[in-house]
């Protein structure tokens, strides 16, 4: 999926136009990404035919490349289907505000459950109470109790002997008794959506009349989430999501699906086990994520102001004359690819770049970088010039006066090659490339 955006953003940016032919084009690439990314066919239709109608007769930002352009469409367009704005809960009834968690086994419910009330206790000073109703599983009540204990928080004991009708209406009662301002409820799931457990989850929901009933759906899966989704949201009043395992190697596309089908929000995201893997959906977050591109804007921004065109030209002209490569012109080269590496070290925090950073992150091993910079310092003009000057004696003095053993010289000497070899391969397609691109 990466690839496949990389790809289009590097054909675009080759072109000098967002035409309604490589609209078209680079559309059908955009279906397929979000067709891997586990979005929902008709949802995929939808949205391409959407951006279609905003890209035409669209003027370029001058700053842009047609190819950041449509990806600013792109994003724009999917952070409006997911919600502008953070969907908060709805906490403004009478105290105690009951939130219910539905949704399959496995999928997170009981962990979210607590990291949420986690989260009010912290963030929003609330009284929180936690109750389960899984009466199928003893370990799933105590794994309630367990988790709830960890987050400091009040839990409400039942045990399987009761009815989940019985239990929350104890809870309730207790609640409001003890002036908690919130009562959260962890119910039972099973491994497909069936009738008997719609049934008891919409019969507690209607003797309870939670003022949010929260549907927790685990992102590893994909498609199929669109089948347990409606199978919950037309049977019961479901008054948002809860997406859980982001952390996993999925581009959560389901976000997309979910939200776009029924028009219920996304409220929030787990990604993690850890009590504290939980925040708040924020559209933007993982639209980067859907695209598998970070904020690709924000980082060729970052790129363009670290690298000036200047530089550039020296850069691509001494790669040019390589026969007299000399230590001199490494050290320029060095300090230029420091400061693209200062980028990669962004780019290597974001999820999957894209494969036109691959051959910057490999070839970039900043210690040898620095090793070699502080080596070069220590040499005179004409050593730098004369790479095959520099033996015995002189091996020694630039030892002492880099601080680097002669081992490692004679092991960094001889990588000097392959700094040229590295060199080469930035020629052959890697950095200068790709900043000729973006300096357009
Ligand atoms: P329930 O059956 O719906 O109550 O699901 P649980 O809350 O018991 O979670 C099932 C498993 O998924 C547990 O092992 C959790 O630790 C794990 N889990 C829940 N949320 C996340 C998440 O966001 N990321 C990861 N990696 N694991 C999660
Ligand atoms: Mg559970």
């Amino acid at each position: 999926l990466t690839e496949r955006f990389s790809k289009i953003f590097n054909k675009l940016s080759n072109q000098g136009k967002l035409t309604e032919k490589n609209i078209k084009e680079t559309l059908r690439e955009v279906e397929q990404a979000l067709l891997e990314a586990d979005v929902a066919l008709s949802v995929v239709q939808n949205f391409t035919s959407s951006i279609s109608k905003s890209c035409i007769g669209k003027s370029i930002e001058k700053s842009f490349t047609p190819g950041q352009e449509l990806i600013k469409i792109v994003k724009q367009e999917l952070i409006e289907i997911l919600g502008k704005e953070n969907n908060h809960l709805n906490l403004s009834t009478q105290n105690p505000s009951v939130i219910m968690i539905v949704g399959l086994q496995g999928h997170g419910k009981t962990t979210s459950i607590v990291k949420l009330g986690k989260m009010l206790k912290n963030t929003k000073n609330k009284k929180i109470l936690l109750v389960s109703t899984d009466i199928y599983r003893p370990a799933a009540i105590k794994q309630l109790e367990v988790l709830s204990k960890k987050a400091k928080i009040d839990f409400y004991p039942s045990n399987i002997d009761q009815k989940p009708i019985q239990i929350v209406t104890k809870a309730l009662e207790f609640a409001a008794l003890k002036l908690y301002d919130i009562l959260l409820i962890d119910t039972a799931g099973r491994l497909h959506t069936d009738k008997y457990m719609i049934d008891e989850v919409t019969n507690i929901q209607k003797k309870i009349q939670p003022i949010e009933t929260l549907l927790v759906i685990d992102a590893m899966v994909g498609q199929d989430a669109i089948n347990i989704v409606n199978n919950f949201n037309t049977n019961m009043s479901i008054t948002g999501f809860i997406i859980t395992k982001t952390d996993s190697d999925t581009r959560a596309g389901i976000a997309l699906s979910m939200r776009f089908i029924t028009k219920k929000p996304i409220k929030f995201i787990s990604h993690g086990e850890s009590l504290n893997e939980f925040e708040i959906f924020h559209p933007n977050r993982i639209v980067n994520r859907i695209l598998g591109m970070g904020d690709m804007l924000s980082l060729i921004e970052n790129i363009k102001n670290k690298i000036n065109k200047e530089n550039i030209k020296k850069f691509t002209h001494t790669i040019k004359s390589q026969n007299k490569f000399s230590y001199n012109d490494l050290l320029v080269q060095i300090q230029q690819i420091k400061k693209i590496g200062n980028v990669t070290k962004i780019l290597n925090k974001l999820p999957k770049t894209g494969t036109i950073f691959k051959n910057i992150q490999y070839n970039i091993n900043e210690q040898l970088l620095f090793k070699m910079e502080t080596i070069i310092h220590s040499m005179t003009i004409e050593e730098r010039k004369k790479p095959e000057l520099i033996k015995g004696l002189r091996k020694r003095r630039i030892a002492k006066g880099s601080g680097i053993s002669i081992q490692e010289i004679n092991s960094l000497l001889k990588q000097f090659n392959n700094i040229k070899m590295m060199v080469n391969t930035i020629k052959k397609g890697g950095i200068s490339k790709m900043m000729k691109g973006i300096n357009k």
